[in-house]
C-alpha cells in the first residue's frame, strides 16, 4: 500500500480518505484495524472518517457535479476513462488479487479469476454505455407541442459496500454511477477496505477529475452519516437486510433514490430427472464458493426424495474432500471466513441446527491445527432438515449445505417461496417444461438453471421481497443511476 497520491500530497493513499483532490487522514484521530482472516494478524490501520469528513466528501462530490471538467466532459472521453480503469485493473491484477485475498480471505484463484476479472469487465461494459445513454422523442396529445426525454445524472451517489466481494461490488456500483455522469462517495466495509481504496487510486490514475470520486472509510457510523446527508441524492447499498431497512427509513426523509442489494436464502431444487453428479457439483460450488459468503449462495436444497440419499452421500463426500487453507496457499479450495465474529455466528447456526434435530453428515467444526489462528470453518452438510428450522430459514453466509426433501411437486414451489428473501434460486432438471415452469414460479431476482450463480454485467441483478429494491447491472443500472426528465416545447409561438 504505497505510492504517490495522484492529487495532493502526504499522506500516501492506502489507509487515508480521499476528499476532493486530497488523500488525508481522518480529521479525528480514530482509526480501525483490518485483519488477515487466514491468521488474525493486523494488515493495516485505516482512517475512520468523522462526520465533518463525510460532510466535506459529500460537498466535494456536489462541487464536482457543477464543475465543467466533469459536467461537460464529452461522452467519448468518459468512455475512455472507464475503459482505462479496466486496463489499469488488469495491469495491476496480481497486486489487486493478492490484496483481496489478504483482506477478505478468498483463495487467490478466486480473487484473480472472479474478483479482478469481473471488476475489469464491469468497467468495460459501462464504458460502452457512456456514449449510449439517451432519451427519446414521441408524440403528445397537443400537436403543437414537441416532447422529448432526457436521462440525466441523479447527482451525488453514496456507494456503501459489504465485505464479501469488496472490490467487485465496488465496481458494480462505481462503473454505472460514473458512466451516467454522477459523482460518488464510496464507503467500503470496515472489514475489507484495502482493495476499494486501491481501486479508487486506479480511477484517479485513469484521469477522473478531482472530486468526482471521494472515499470515506470507517464503520456503520460513517455509513449512517452518508445515508442521512442532505447533499447525497442516491444511496446504493449492498449488505444485510437489517441495515438496508435502516437506510431506506433514513433515505425517506428527503426521498433519496435507493438501490438496495440485500441478503438471500437461495433455494436449489434438484428434480427427480436431474443429472445428479452435475447437481452435486453445482450444490457444492454453489453453496461453498467463497466459503458460502455469497449473497446468492445456494443455501437450502430441495431434493426429490427418490434421489436424496444419493445426493446427500455424494455431496458430503465432495464437500469433505475440499481443502481448507489460507487463500494464498496453492491448492486451497476454501479460505477462511472474514472475521472471528462471523465465524462465531456461523458456528452458532450450526449448533442450533443440531439442537433443532437436523442430522450433521460432515463438517460442523472450526478449522484446527495450523489453521487455528485463522477464521476457518469446515464445509458442513446437514440432512433431515425441516422447513421450519433456522437452517432452512435464516441466511447463514457460511459453508453450510442444509438438505430437505420433497415428494409433492405442487407443494415444492410454495415451500421454496416460503421465505422473506428472493435474491436467487436454482433448478436442476433435464426436463425443459420443469425448468421453465419453476423458473417462472419461484419468486427471485435471478434463477439459474443447471448452472452456478454467476451474475453478468449485462443482466439485471437484484432481489424480490426482502432481498432488495431496484436492480443493478445491465440496462437497469442506467435507469437506476439517472433521472428521467420530460421536456415540453410549445411550437405554436
Ligand atoms: P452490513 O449490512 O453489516 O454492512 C454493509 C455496509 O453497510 C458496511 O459498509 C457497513 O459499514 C455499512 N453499515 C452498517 N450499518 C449501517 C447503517 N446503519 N447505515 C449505513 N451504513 C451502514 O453487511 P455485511 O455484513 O458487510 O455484508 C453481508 C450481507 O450483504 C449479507 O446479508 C449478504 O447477503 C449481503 N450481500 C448482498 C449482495 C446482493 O447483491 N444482494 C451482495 C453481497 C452481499
Amino acid at each position: 500500500m504505497t505510492g504517490e497520491a495522484p492529487h495532493g500530497d502526504a499522506p500516501a493513499p492506502g489507509t487515508a480518505l480521499l476528499i476532493g483532490r486530497d488523500w488525508r487522514p481522518g480529521s479525528g484521530a480514530a482509526t480501525f484495524e483490518t485483519r488477515d482472516p487466514a491468521n488474525g494478524r493486523i494488515l493495516a490501520d485505516v482512517a475512520t472518517a468523522s462526520d465533518s469528513d463525510v460532510d466535506e466528501a459529500v460537498r466535494a462530490a456536489g462541487a464536482a457535479m457543477a464543475d465543467p471538467a466533469w459536467a461537460n466532459l464529452p461522452k467519448p472521453e468518459l468512455a475512455k476513462l472507464l475503459w482505462r480503469v479496466a486496463d489499469l485493473v488488469e495491469a495491476n491484477a496480481d497486486e489487486l488479487a493478492r490484496l483481496e485475498t489478504l483482506d477478505n480471505g478468498q483463495p487467490l484463484g478466486v480473487a484473480r479469476e472472479v474478483t479482478v476479472a469481473a471488476t475489469a469487465e464491469h468497467f468495460r461494459y459501462f464504458a460502452g454505455w457512456a456514449t449510449k445513454i439517451q432519451g427519446s422523442a414521441g408524440p403528445v396529445a397537443n400537436p403543437d407541442v414537441f416532447h422529448y426525454t432526457r436521462r440525466e445524472p441523479v447527482g451525488v451517489c453514496a456507494l456503501i459496500l459489504p465485505w464479501n466481494f469488496p472490490m467487485m461490488i465496488a465496481a458494480w456500483k462505481l462503473a454505472p454511477a460514473l458512466a451516467c455522469g454522477n459523482s460518488v462517495v464510496v464507503k467500503p466495509a470496515e472489514q475489507t477496505p484495502l482493495t476499494t481504496i486501491r481501486l479508487v487510486e486506479l480511477c484517479l490514475e485513469a484521469g477522473f477529475p478531482p472530486g468526482v470520486i471521494n472515499l470515506v472509510t470507517g464503520g456503520p457510523e460513517v455509513g449512517r452519516a452518508l445515508a442521512r446527508h442532505r447533499g447525497v441524492h442516491k444511496v446504493s447499498f449492498t449488505g444485510s437486510t437489517t441495515v438496508g431497512r435502516e437506510i431506506l427509513r433514513v433515505s425517506a426523509d428527503d426521498l433519496k433514490r435507493t438501490t438496495l442489494e440485500l441478503g438471500g436464502k437461495a433455494p436449489m431444487i434438484v428434480a427427480r430427472d436431474a443429472d445428479i453428479d452435475a447437481a452435486v457439483r453445482g450444490a457444492v460450488h454453489g453453496a461453498l464458493f467463497n466459503s458460502g459468503q455469497v449473497c446468492a449462495a445456494y443455501s437450502r436444497f430441495y431434493v426429490d426424495e427418490a434421489r436424496a440419499d444419493e445426493f446427500v452421500a455424494k455431496t458430503a463426500a465432495l464437500a469433505a474432500g475440499l481443502r481448507l487453507g489460507p487463500g494464498l496457499s496453492p491448492g486451497t479450495d476454501l479460505g477462511p471466513l472474514v472475521t472471528q465474529e462471523h465465524l462465531n455466528r456461523v458456528d452458532r447456526s450450526v449448533r442450533r441446527g443440531i439442537a433443532e434435530g437436523a442430522r450433521l453428515v460432515t463438517g460442523g467444526r472450526r478449522g484446527g491445527g495450523d489453521l487455528s489462528d485463522g477464521f476457518f470453518y469446515e464445509p458442513t452438510v446437514f440432512t433431515d432438515v425441516r422447513d421450519d428450522m433456522a437452517l432452512a430459514r435464516e441466511e447463514i453466509f457460511g459453508p453450510v449445505i442444509p438438505v430437505l426433501t420433497y415428494s409433492d411437486a405442487d407443494e415444492l414451489v410454495a415451500r421454496a417461496n416460503d421465505t422473506d428473501y428472493g435474491l436467487a434460486a436454482s433448478v436442476w432438471t433435464r426436463d425443459l417444461s420443469t425448468a421453465h415452469r419453476l423458473a417462472a414460479a419461484v419468486r427471485a431476482g435471478a434463477v439459474f438453471v443447471n448452472m452456478l450463480h454467476v451474475p453478468d454485467a449485462s443482466g439485471p441483478w437484484g432481489g424480490f421481497k426482502s432481498s432488495g429494491i431496484g436492480r443493478e447491472m445491465g440496462p437497469a443500472a442506467i435507469d437506476a443511476y439517472t433521472e428521467l426528465k420530460g421536456v415540453f416545447m410549445n411550437l405554436d409561438t
